[in-house]
């Protein structure tokens, strides 16, 4: 059903026509959601188009998955029910004994699946600040399958050079696993710098509006894509078609979505930077990011999620984001909408404190995933939240 597009198609044409095409039955322009759970058969053991169980394959899912695949620059996609079913799915691969390098400021709950689901199967996580050179080489074991990174990570939006921790991967015989959440295809392509496979949380920035919950793997071996398959077919985790429909709608946006999210961001981060109850604002597009550098190779920009201290601690944090009044107080990001969050008291306290405060995580952060609101009420909006804090603060 696809598109014959032209090969050197833009990003943007692509966002809108790759994996869809007119449908061949009856003309119709969007791919449709493709309600049903099996397909009937030319003759036993014969599909009429490969399609045969919806858990095992889905039109409109694979609409999708050639969309991703095209956007990140992969060979192949693969959708799962949420981001973290596709984490589930990656370690699925793996037997007692294996050993994953990863970052120290992941997902919240990419630590706790890894720490209290696949640690109980006898598979070695390191978590290791993959922002440091060296890291990662000293952190590989004969044993390690993946070097497993978010770039920009959650919440603190460190960077990792991904060609680097490439290297550092493959001269271990390990594959690199960049979770390209935060930064999207229209940003960063991971797999143009080296890394083997790619991890989305759907229901985040690709799926762009906060209405659904979805994951996907992005590749390009056909042996990894295999493997994989087998585990999405076998232990079920797939994504629905109608939230299959719902992402390909997002992807079509994405690019116009990303600039606007990067514009807000970036004057969002300037005004709290100016901000006397601000302590730190950490946004790779500020000149004081510590891996600004790396954010300037490898981001086409910086992104839309602005993370910062506030003086007065939590008390503070939880203060400012109760009085927000455009932003939502909320979990999760990259929807249209602007959110606020604060880490330590949400999405990380599944983390112990003392690991949080080892890794760098304050007290007193504020998250912020910068909406496509105009600028100027999200800018109004934190200044009337930051003096309640203030008064919180005392
Ligand atoms: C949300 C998120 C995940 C997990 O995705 P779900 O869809 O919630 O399961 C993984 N990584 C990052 C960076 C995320 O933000």
């Amino acid at each position: 059903m696809s598109h014959s597009l032209p090969k050197d198609a833009r990003f943007e044409t692509r966002a809108v026509h790759a994996g869809q095409g007119p449908d061949p039955n009856n003309g119709a322009v969007m791919t449709p959601v493709y309600l049903t759970s099996t397909y009937a058969q030319e003759a036993p053991a014969v599909p009429r188009q490969g399609y045969e169980y919806s858990r095992t394959t889905n039109p409109t899912r694979t609409a999708l998955e050639e969309n991703l695949a095209s956007l990140e620059g992969g060979a192949w996609g693969l959708c799962f029910a949420s981001g973290l079913a596709s984490t589930n799915a990656l370690m699925d691969r793996l037997v007692p004994g294996d050993h994953v390098v990863c970052g120290n400021d992941l997902y919240g709950g990419t630590y706790r699946i890894f720490t209290k689901v696949f640690e109980r199967y006898d598979i070695g996580f390191s978590f290791v600040n993959t922002t440091e050179p060296g890291a990662i080489a000293a952190a590989m074991t004969p044993a390690t399958k993946y070097v497993y990174i978010e770039t920009p990570s959650n919440p603190l939006l460190s960077l990792t050079d991904i060609a680097k921790a490439a290297e550092a991967a493959h001269a271990g015989g390990a594959l690199l696993v960049v979770d390209n959440t935060f930064a999207t295809p229209y940003l960063q392509r991971p797999l143009e710098l080296g890394a083997d496979i790619v991890l989305h949380s759907l229901s985040k920035y690709l799926g762009g509006h906060s209405d659904l919950i979805g994951g996907a793997l992005i590749g390009r071996d056909d042996a990894v894509r295999e493997e994989l398959a087998f585990y999405q077919n076998a232990v079920g985790g797939c994504l629905s078609p109608m939230d299959a429909f719902l992402v390909l709608r997002g992807t079509k946006t994405l690019g116009v979505r990303m600039d606007r999210h990067c514009q807000n961001a970036q004057a969002v981060a300037n005004a709290l930077s100016e901000h006397d109850l601000v302590d730190r604002v950490i946004y790779p597009g500020l000149p004081d990011h510590p891996q600004l550098m790396i954010a300037q190779a490898q981001m086409a920009q910086p992104g839309g999620m602005v993370s910062f201290e506030l003086k007065g601690g939590v008390g503070a944090a939880n203060a400012l984001a109760s009085a927000t009044r455009v932003f939502t107080l909320a979990e999760s990001l990259g929807g249209v909408e602007s959110l606020v969050e604060v880490p330590p008291s949400m999405t990380h306290a599944s983390i112990p404190p003392e690991v949080r405060r080892a890794a760098g995580l304050a007290d007193g952060l504020v998250r912020l995933s910068v909406g496509v609101e105009h600028q100027d009420d999200l800018v109004a909006d934190l200044h009337q939240a930051l003096d309640v804090a203030r008064q919180a603060a005392g």
